[in-house]
């Protein structure tokens, strides 16, 4: 299938997820039009250096909803990209941001290039000439449009951007916010790096929370001791499975990468298999663990918990009748098939979708954007003060006593919140809050039959009483 073939799907899978989630609502049929199309798409080819020849590619930024600004969403370098495409993630970021109460509208921009094609310098000229392209037509600005990283982009590009637009805009105080996902140094913020991952494991953990939710799949409330699986040990599978264990108590026992599947019941030592694969290039043979027949193999796997975080279409309706998962947390984009989706349900299987579950990195990049905005790091003005109300109170629990706290217990109570716990507390309000939002309404309307419509629900819900109290411009 072609990559504007693939595209043109995508799209018309989120629209259909739209639609049977408008469906569930009250709103005037042209008010669901004016959320459900794309507002502007810029579509543009321009020159490049490509080692002493010269080629032109495509570029797209689709601006999907301006109910809020800036809209936000990242960009991609892939040559499987398509106009489509860009609109269909565009689309999911305005639905993403809305669930989450990230108050932008969604956006989502690409190059059609293969990044690995390119010296460094290059790339660095195609991005800066893709910046200049966005800078023309006004679809950049800490106030209108706020690119991020996506496949094939990261904080080197992303630095790249911020360096164009500060080059025209020396005199806008707020420049830097015209760009998140940059490194710390660059004005970027702490915690963006795990904070999809992190954002996972505080979804399912508030997911595994409501005892009479469990108690229909057949499980106890709580995340520990759960059993789960991952598929992907990329940056969001990698921290989903770091937080979900070290924090949650649940136990991994099963874990998918592209060269393959293992399977240990009694527990896999994440730290250990990262390294045994550096080593080795490998999980397989990993020490104690069972090598599954193919990669697909551990997503068949019977676990309490099953957390896609590779990539798209890995549940279709070729397997889904082999998942025995109880619960599937959907941290990558779209691994469920819409048909395999429906099987799924059949079965019982209690799907988080990804529209929700994923949102922990925008919902950091929004942290990021209020930090450059603000120009300062978080937790810089409070932490000394906080920590010395915390002595206070201590000297007069020791004094009320008689007891003298160790170092140590003084200095667990006694400490003041840096930008990563801030970070973290942000995410895990922001999750906690999101998934009870879509639990509810879940409960509340009998035309919902699952988490995701109730998700879509969310974000209409939100977006159409944004445009209705906003009115219409003239
Ligand atoms: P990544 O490239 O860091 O990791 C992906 C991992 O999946 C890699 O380790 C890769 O080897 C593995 N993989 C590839 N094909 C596989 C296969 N067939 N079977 C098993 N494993 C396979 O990417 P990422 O940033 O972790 O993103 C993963 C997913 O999460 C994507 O769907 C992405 O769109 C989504 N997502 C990422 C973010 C983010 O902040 N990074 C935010 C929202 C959604």
């Amino acid at each position: 299938m072609s990559a504007e073939q693939e595209g043109q799907n995508f799209l018309a899978s989120v629209d259909r997820y739209f639609e049977k989630a408008a469906a569930a609502t009250d709103h005037h049929e042209g008010l669901l039009e004016q959320i459900k199309i794309c507002n502007s798409v810029y579509s543009f080819r321009f020159p490049i250096r490509q080692g002493d020849g010269y080629k032109v590619v495509k570029g797209w930024r689709a601006e999907h909803s301006h109910h809020k600004l800036p809209v936000k969403g990242g960009i991609r370098y892939s040559m499987e990209t398509s106009e489509d495409e860009v609109i269909a993630l565009a689309t999911l970021m305005t639905y993403k941001c809305a669930i989450v109460d990230v108050p932008f509208g969604g956006a989502k921009g690409a190059i059609k290039i293969n990044p690995k094609d390119f010296e460094k310098d290059d790339l660095e000229s195609v991005t800066r000439r893709y910046t200049t392209e966005l800078i023309r037509k006004n679809f950049i600005g800490p106030a209108i449009d706020v690119p991020a990283p996506d496949y094939g982009t990261g904080p080197r590009e992303m630095a790249w951007i911020a360096d164009t637009y500060l080059a025209f805009h020396s005199e806008q105080i707020d420049a830097l916010g015209c760009v998140t996902g940059k490194s710390v140094p660059q004005g970027g913020i702490r915690g963006r790096t795990e904070a999809t991952g992190l954002g996972t494991y505080f979804g399912l953990k508030e997911a595994c929370s409501h005892e009479d939710d469990m108690k229909k799949i057949g499980l106890e409330s709580g995340m520990e001791g759960k059993t789960f699986v991952v598929q992907g040990l990329g940056n969001v599978g990698y921290y989903a499975a770091k937080f979900c264990s070290e924090e949650g108590g649940a136990k991994l026992i099963g874990v998918a990468e592209y060269e393959g599947s293992i399977h240990k019941e009694d527990g896999i030592d994440l730290e250990k298999l990262i390294a045994f694969r550096k080593e080795t290039g490998s999980i397989m043979g990993f020490e104690g663990a069972t090598d599954l027949p193919s990669r697909e193999s551990a997503l068949e796997l019977e676990c309490d918990i099953l957390i896609p975080a590779a990539l798209e279409n890995q549940i279709t309706v070729k397997n889904a009748d082999r998942i025995r998962a109880k619960i599937i947390g959907e941290s990558a984009n779209g691994p469920i098939t819409a048909n395999a989706e429906a099987i799924l349900e059949e079965k019982g299987i209690m799907i988080i979708p990804d529209v929700y579950l994923n949102a922990g990195g925008v919902t950091v990049s929004y942290f990021e954007w209020l930090k450059n905005l603000s120009h300062v790091r978080f937790g810089r003005m409070g932490k000394r003060f906080e920590q010395g109300a915390y002595d206070r109170i201590l000297n007069i629990v020791e004094s009320q006593t008689g007891r003298t706290l160790t170092k140590e217990e003084r200095q667990t109570v006694a400490r003041g919140a840096d930008e990563t716990d801030l970070v973290y507390s942000g995410l895990e309000e922001t999750m906690i809050t999101a998934y009870n939002q879509i639990r509810e309404i879940r409960k509340q309307n009998d035309r919902v039959d699952n988490l995701r419509t109730a998700a879509f629900v969310n974000a209409i819900d939100k977006v159409a009483l944004c445009y209705l109290e906003l009115g219409i411009f003239p």
